[in-house]
């Protein structure tokens, strides 16, 4: 559904694309996976490579094999107010 409001040619140049997401605190890289959720959408979006930090480095995952059961703060936090 997601992908049906996008066009052909946008559609295309997201599969080309990498994202890189980053998270900053306390002078130090932590985690910033994408949740469950939020990898669902980029495997829907056929995204190529994502990179994200943990630890002080960061890593380099194709979107296709990317796994989490990671649920980010937001949606912890949605789901214990609307389920
Ligand atoms: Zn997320």
């Amino acid at each position: 559904m997601l992908r049906d409001n996008i066009s052909d040619d946008i559609k295309k140049a997201i599969k080309k694309a990498n994202m890189i997401v980053i998270r900053y605190s306390n002078n130090q890289l932590t985690n910033s996976k994408p949740c469950n959720q939020c990898t669902d959408i980029l495997k829907k979006l056929e995204l190529k490579y994502i990179y994200y930090s943990n630890n002080n480095v960061i890593i380099k995952e194709k979107v296709k094999f990317l796994e989490t059961e990671h649920k980010s703060q937001l949606n912890r936090t949605f789901y214990k107010k609307y389920k």
